[in-house]
């Protein structure tokens, strides 16, 4: 059961995700979507609805009629209490008609303030009185801050259990985000050096070059600290920096992350502007097109204090990472699109190779998750000539080029494991607590002073020069993700 089933998520993930599960016969032919939102539509319309979003994601020629066939629509206010009963019916006539054994999906795609009433209504109206598993998808955000996350789960903890709820964050499906793990516990060689010995930094950046676009109005109660930082980032944190687990179950997984986000130092007061840097774009050039400044977009407030960028040094102290910054940045109208991990090597005691006032490269492992997929590797080696002299190289593993088949989209991945109750790749509700802690005395102090200097970074640049200046302080500068590109051989 999809609600917000004419929204731009469903039409743009949800219905070609579920089409690329049924095709790969992942789905049997004992299935039923409802979908459900306001707009008055025939179940034809519907279809032909889906149909569409199919044709536009992928698959033009198809013979998508069977498939569209298992798709009802039920036209429903959400906050309209009589309307579930009616759905009820329809979810209970359809599980008859397929032989669903009582197992519903209901997955909320619709903005946050409705997920609690939805979340009541489906208790209340019986709809979650089922004979097999129910279970509750939900996309981000989840709260504004740790007191509405708390207020928020409450509400869908007495219709729903922990391990009925998965909420959604779709890094977690990505490819070689669920590769962090295997390139670390599957190789002898980088996890012994997976430590405050051998790393000297990490930087995880994750540039976009949209703006806002017609998202102003979110955005401005959000800002880049809420929407990628709380989430996303502090995700990708755990798992490069989590302790083995003892087996790849999800409780096991699952409290290995907490752990690193117990052990994140928290910020306060002055502590939060020496560690964090924000930024807002102002007017610039994207592909020789001038683009306006954040403020000057769309349902933005002309003098608006949101940041559309972060950039920020986290400590986390444990045996293992003590010392190891690990540098976090995040931003819209950026330079590129990009999302990275460099891992930083220390330097080598001693630089036999300084003839000709050289200085040695520092190992990388570099970590592309979008949107080039792979690993790279950076080495020294000899070279070639007379002289013994020493040159980067770069070992280099492209996804796409070696498997030769599109990687499985997030969302289809994620849709999958919910299917088959696999609960890994969600956030639970102690990750969720955790990073709200720590991202809200960020806000708490950025939103008690007004940012003067915004808008600080020009769009199509990395971002406002602080951020460099956070590394250089360091001793480091941000590794240029352009040059690091996995194609770029
Ligand atoms: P949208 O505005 O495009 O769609 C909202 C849907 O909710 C529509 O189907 C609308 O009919 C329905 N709706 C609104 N009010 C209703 C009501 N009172 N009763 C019944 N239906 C109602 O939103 P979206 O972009 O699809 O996003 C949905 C959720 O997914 C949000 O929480 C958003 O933050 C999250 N999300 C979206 C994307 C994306 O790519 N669009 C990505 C990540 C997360």
């Amino acid at each position: 059961m999809i609600f917000g089933a004419t929204g731009d998520l469903a039409k743009r993930k949800l219905f070609p995700s579920l089409y690329r599960l049924y095709q790969k016969g992942k789905l049997s032919e004992r299935f039923a979507v409802v979908g459900v939102a306001r707009r008055a539509l025939s179940n034809e319309e519907f279809q032909l609805s889906v149909k569409e979003s199919i044709e536009a994601a992928s698959d033009k020629n198809g013979n998508h009629d069977e498939f569209i066939s298992h798709f009802h629509y039920h036209s429903h206010d959400v906050t309209d209490s009589s309307s579930y009963l009616s759905l009820k019916q329809m979810a209970s006539d359809l599980d008859s008609h397929y032989g669903l054994g009582g197992n519903r999906i209901f997955y909320l795609a619709m903005a946050p303030e409705f997920f609690g009433t939805i979340a009541e209504h489906l208790k209340a109206d019986g709809l979650t009185d089922v004979a097999g598993f129910k279970r509750l998808v939900i996309e981000k955000p989840f709260g504004h801050d740790v007191e509405s996350a708390k207020q928020l789960n409450k509400q869908i903890r007495n219709a729903f259990s922990e391990d009925e709820i998965y909420r959604i964050d779709h890094y977690l499906g990505k490819e070689m985000v669920q590769n962090i793990e295997v390139i670390r516990f599957a190789n002898a060689i980088f996890e012994p050096l997976w430590n405050n010995r051998y790393i000297s930094n990490i930087q995880l950046t994750s540039s976009e070059v949209l703006g806002v676009e017609e998202r102003g109005r979110y955005y401005e109660t959000s800002g880049a600290l809420r929407d990628m930082v709380q989430n996303h980032m502090l995700q990708m944190v755990a798992l490069l920096a989590m302790e083995p687990p003892i087996r790849l179950t999800t409780e096991e997984i699952r409290s290995e992350k907490v752990k690193v986000l117990r052990a994140m130092r928290p910020l306060e007061g002055d502590a939060v502007n020496e560690h964090f840097v924000r930024g807002q774009y102002g007017k610039g050039k994207i592909d020789e097109e001038e683009v306006p400044a954040y403020r000057d977009e769309p349902m933005v407030d002309p003098s608006s204090n949101t940041e559309t960028f972060v950039a920020g040094k986290l400590l986390i102290d444990n045996f293992r990472w003590a010392g190891v910054p690990i540098y976090i940045r995040t931003g819209k109208r950026m330079e590129t699109k990009s999302t990275k991990i460099v891992i930083q090597f220390k330097d080598i005691p001693m630089n036999l190779y300084y003839q000709s006032e050289q200085t040695l490269n520092p190992n990388l492992l570099v970590i592309h998750i979008q949107p080039g997929e792979g690993i790279s590797l950076y080495l020294n080696a000899k070279k070639s000539g007379q002289n013994v002299e020493a040159t980067p190289v770069k070992l280099n593993f492209a996804n796409k080029g070696i498997d030769g088949i599109n990687t499985p989209e997030a969302y289809e991945k994620l849709l999958f494991d919910c299917m088959r109750g696999d609960a890994t790749n969600f956030t639970h509700w102690d990750e969720v607590a955790l990073s709200w802690s720590f991202v809200d005395k960020i806000s708490e102090v950025w939103e008690s002073e007004k940012a003067e200097n915004f808008p600080n970074y020009e769009s199509g640049t990395m971002g406002p020069r602080e951020a460099d200046q956070l590394l250089e302080k360091d001793g480091f500068f941000w590794w240029p993700v352009t040059d690091l590109n996995v194609d770029n051989c």
